[in-house]
């Protein structure tokens, strides 16, 4: 089975967040898995997957001229664009191939998708030209290679248009009649929505501007393309699968998902299995396993002294973030109060935002005003490791949240999360309720969104360190031994492919 996985980004060459997470670690994860094999062990898989990415400034240390392996000319509004192709083996599996679109006018720059927090303003002509020359890299390889894709899997607005390309532009190419698609929405948020200006560098028909293709509200939108002409939509929790069919959630595409609800599924993310691992984690000097987590003091007081914190017998609590209203920054910021007066310090990480340039200022005075609080502004994976193995309790009081990663490398990591019920957050932490929960309980989760449920939550998750060390060792045990693998979440994609095959 030949898989092609496209992506805007794709951990360890580019990252913003969780899809570059996932983007980058499902194509070596499906390669281990037959499919053939009921007993879905690790062998001989056979599964063939293959990543298409944009080549950005920081890859071309990559690639050499020898791995050029064509050049394209897409068609492209009014101009003709060469794209070149570059192929190497992916650095940690060399059964996988990674395929980069080069256009060193629209992708190497310094950012994915913006810089300095604002987006680059050409960001659809950007994704148009990478979704075309995806779909005439895969028709090239039918050509001169030979090679008969299967399915191609897509990720998010930024490549929801390759849908249209395959099943109703380009449909009529040998290379693309019985190919699949499938995507992903992790996050419905984002739906590539340009002014009809653009709709010149699509290079396809006007009859695809109306309501059931790409037209909505008078604007054009990437996701629709995705979402209605891909054979299966899966999204990030199901939780998340519900709660985007309803109007809370459903950011104006409700009514659609609903009626496409039977192709629509929701597998659960996976947390890498050997990058997110405490004891093999190479970002931090003290691995540490369930057996020997008292290390995790020693990590907690490196970064009490890099920090310059005055307390260091406390517990530490962190959150590692985009700077975004859906993170539930306004209940942290309105907490902050409380958040001074608790016995323990608080490390918030986030990507800058510039949209919310004012809110990030108030926001890093008031938490300036607090000797527990430091707030940082940067993108620092290892940082971000070593805060996840260094705390104690981990914040994320989203107001939505497709599946959320953070949460669950914090349970592997023995940091006890805080989160609000809603998608992946309620599908992955399991609520400490009182005694009758002592055995599965993995954190602390609440219901109503305000501060006061929030505060609340809180004050019982400082109580139970403080005062019943005994009921918190064993949440941390239980949230150190759940299964939020990207193995499991591996397995449940295979299946979708295995039936999009057997649907032919
Ligand atoms: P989202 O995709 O909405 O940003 P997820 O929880 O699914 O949220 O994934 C976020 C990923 O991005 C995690 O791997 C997280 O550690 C990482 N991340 C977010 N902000 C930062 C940051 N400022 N520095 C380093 N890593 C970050």
């Amino acid at each position: 089975m030949n898989i092609f996985m496209v992506s805007s980004e794709a951990y360890p060459f580019s990252k913003t967040g969780g899809l570059g997470d996932i983007a980058g670690s499902l194509p070596l994860e499906i390669s281990s898995i037959n499919t053939t094999n009921t007993m879905n062990t690790r062998k001989a898989s056979n599964i063939n997957a293959s990543l298409i990415i944009p080549l950005y400034k920081q890859n071309y240390k990559l690639i050499n001229k020898k791995d050029i392996l064509t050049t394209l000319e897409i068609e492209h509004g009014k101009n003709i664009v060469k794209v070149d192709i570059a192929r190497i083996k992916h650095p940690n599996n060399d059964n996988i191939n990674v395929y980069f679109i080069k256009e060193d006018n629209l992708f190497k720059r310094n950012g994915i998708y913006s810089e300095n927090g604002i987006d680059y303003n050409d960001n659809a002509s950007r994704f148009i030209l990478f979704s075309k020359a995806a779909v005439k890299l895969i028709i090239y390889l039918y050509e001169k290679e030979n090679l008969e894709v299967d399915i191609v899997h897509i990720h998010d607005w930024q490549t929801a248009l390759i849908a249209l390309y395959i099943k109703e532009v380009f449909n009529e190419e040998e290379a693309l009649r019985k190919l699949k698609v499938i995507f992903t929405i992790h996050n419905l948020a984002y739906q590539g929505n340009f002014p009809v200006d653009i709709y010149g560098l699509l290079n396809i028909s006007w009859k695809f501007f109306v309501h059931s293709r790409l037209e909505f509200y008078g604007n054009v939108s990437f996701i629709k393309a995705g979402i209605i002409l891909s054979d299966i939509v899966t999204t990030v929790s199901p939780s998340y699968a519900k709660e985007i069919q309803g109007e809370e959630f459903g950011c104006g595409l409700n009514n659609l998902l609903s009626d496409v609800s039977s192709k629509l599924y929701g597998i659960l993310n996976g947390g890498h299995d050997e990058e997110w691992d405490p004891k093999t984690d190479k970002y931090i000097k003290n691995n540490y396993d369930i057996n020997t987590v008292s290390k995790k003091k020693i990590i907690r007081n490196s970064l009490y002294k890099e920090f310059g914190f005055i307390n260091k017998s406390c517990p530490l609590v962190t959150m590692i973030s985009r700077f975004d209203p859906q993170k539930g920054l306004d209940l942290i910021y309105q907490s902050f109060f409380e958040i001074a007066t608790y016995n323990a310090n608080f490390i918030f990480l986030f990507s800058k935002n510039n949209y919310f340039k004012d809110f990030e200022e108030d926001f890093i005075d008031r938490a300036n005003r607090a000797k527990n609080i430091k707030v940082l502004f940067t993108f620092d994976e290892s940082l971000a490791h070593r805060l996840t193995a260094g705390s104690d309790m981990y914040l994320m009081p989203s107001r939505f949240e497709p599946c959320g990663l953070n949460q669950i490398y914090s349970m592997k990591y023995g940091s006890i999360p805080i989160v609000h019920a809603v998608g992946g957050l309620k599908d992955t932490v399991i609520n400490y309720n009182g005694a009758k929960t002592i055995n599965k309980a993995t954190g602390f989760v609440f219901n109503e969104y305000c501060i006061k449920s929030f505060v609340q939550t809180m004050d019982l998750a400082f109580d139970l360190y403080y005062n019943k060390k005994d009921i918190w060792n064993k949440l941390v045990a239980n949230a150190m031994s759940k299964d939020y693998s990207l193995h499991r979440c591996a397995l449940e994609y295979t299946k979708l492919y295995k039936k999009l095959l057997s649907d032919k």
